[in-house]
């Protein structure tokens, strides 16, 4: 229902409202609104959705996936044809937490 609680909980901004355009250059994260600049960023224009870089599952910052326990619609899903182990997301969270201010 694009409520877009998930955005606001997520602690890696890896949830983007619909039609909001995201890339990755030289590590940082940048939000394009330019279509001109888009050549290959998946994104939705009707629906929130979920960029898979940034997401941990919220491994070692909380419990369970914030995101998905917070929704009231059960909307979001783990996607099993692409599991991380818990190792590679935990990476990803220290990754990430470098990089405070930038994504
Ligand atoms: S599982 Fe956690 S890190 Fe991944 S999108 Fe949801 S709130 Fe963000």
């Amino acid at each position: 229902m694009n409520c877009g609680i998930c955005e606001i909980l997520c602690p890696y901004n890896a949830i983007y409202p619909g039609g909001v355009n995201w890339r990755k250059i030289h590590n940082r994260y940048f939000m394009f609104c330019d279509e001109e600049l888009i050549h290959d960023d998946f994104w939705s224009p009707d629906h929130y959705y979920l960029v898979p870089d940034k997401c941990t599952e919220c491994v070692g910052k909380y419990p369970e996936a914030i995101c998905k326990t917070a929704c009231t619609k059960n909307a979001i899903h783990a996607d099993m044809e692409h599991k991380e182990s818990e190792e590679h997301l935990f990476a990803k969270k220290e990754y990430l937490e470098t990089m405070q201010g930038l994504i």
